[in-house]
């Protein structure tokens, strides 16, 4: 029997719980096809269900050795509530990421005007809930939202979470609508800062990118939701050369398995670059767990334990367990400490 190994939890940066429904389903040929499924699904659910259905999922997160999660949603106010009271049941540590959404979409998804929006997102800090504010979107908050909700997470020293290039359409309208990229925009209105996090930044330029590093933000970036949409790879290695911090998601949930979360990030990177190992292990790990933690301002989480006699560790030397992990394993060599 060898000795435990723990590690700082994995801690998914970026998830749509309700979204792990539709993993099995294979209908529609590219990002918006897939999204109007999403829409139908999200059109269907009940405070009742989401607590059921999350209690479900973040203990799958938890087995598969996250400890936190941020939960981007944008099912309404109920329903959030609902998802903290599943995060507290299945023990898992919780941000809500509460979507301002003015446009598009589903009814449920939008707010009448950004006061509402943050009279909301004040109900869930008086209950207690972590929060960070999160525009939806250059596609469903205009300007003038964006410039308050920039303002208020800035005043109140809040996370501000923001789907940004995840798709050329979003780009090309942005530009048709506003003259500007989506990240040029989120800096002009206020929005790009150290406690930012931009979620994908698949299509961002060089100007884009040189904005996130200006600013000190992040990027989180959801490998195998990426790869299941369609959406591109991800600037692993622009990002990198700007010291720009990158954590993970499991966005919508079709792979829940932090491991492979970082070797397709790693993968991405290596098939790009033609060449080994571009982020080294140890900064592959940080993404997967402190970077993920600082994006949604958390100071602490839960460990994780390695099971070091899982065959999948068989015969790798002490020295190059870490890095067998991220190349080699599955998420079921990990558990958490909390029982
Ligand atoms: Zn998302």
């Amino acid at each position: 029997m060898a000795e435990p190994l723990t590690l700082p939890g994995f801690v998914n940066a970026h998830s749509h719980a309700f979204q792990r429904a539709l993993r099995g389903r294979s209908e529609g040929d590219d990002f918006w096809a897939w999204r109007e499924s999403m829409l139908e699904v999200a059109s269907g659910l009940t405070p009742g269900q989401v607590r059921k259905d999350y209690v479900d999922i973040y203990r799958e997160m938890l087995g598969a050795g996250y400890t936190a999660v941020g939960e981007f949603h944008y099912l309404g106010l109920d329903e959030g509530f609902s998802a903290f009271e599943a995060a507290q049941e299945a023990g898992i540590g919780f941000v809500l990421l509460y979507a301002a959404y003015a446009r598009g979409g589903i009814e449920r998804f939008r707010q009448d005007s950004v006061a509402r929006y943050l009279e909301q997102l004040e109900s869930f800090r008086e209950q207690g809930v972590r929060v960070g504010v999160a525009p939806h979107s250059v596609r469903a908050c205009p300007p003038s939202w964006l410039e308050e909700l920039g303002n208020y997470a800035v005043r109140e020293e809040l996370p501000l979470h923001v789907h940004a290039d995840e798709q050329p359409r979003e780009v090309e309208e942005c530009i048709a609508e506003q003259g500007l990229r989506p990240i040029e925009l989120l800096a002009d209105c206020g929005c790009l800062g150290p406690r930012t996090t931009l979620v994908h930044a698949t299509h961002a330029d060089n100007h884009e990118l040189d904005l996130i590093a200006d600013a000190g933000a992040r990027v989180c970036v959801c490998p195998t939701t990426e790869a299941n949409l369609g959406d591109g790879f991800a600037p692993i290695e622009q990002l990198c050369e700007r010291g720009i911090g990158i954590c993970i998601g499991s966005d919508s949930n079709v792979v829940i398995d932090p491991l492979e979360e970082l070797r397709e990030l790693e993968g991405i990177a290596r098939r790009r670059a033609g060449r080994r190992n571009v982020v080294p292990t140890g900064s592959l790990l940080c993404s997967g767990a402190d970077e993920g933690a600082a994006s949604l301002g958390l100071e602490a989480w839960d460990e994780i334990v390695v099971d070091l006699d899982h065959r999948s560790l068989h015969g790798v030397k002490e020295q190059d367990v870490l890095a067998a992990l991220v190349s080699g394993c599955s998420a079921d060599v990990l558990a958490t400490t909390a029982a």
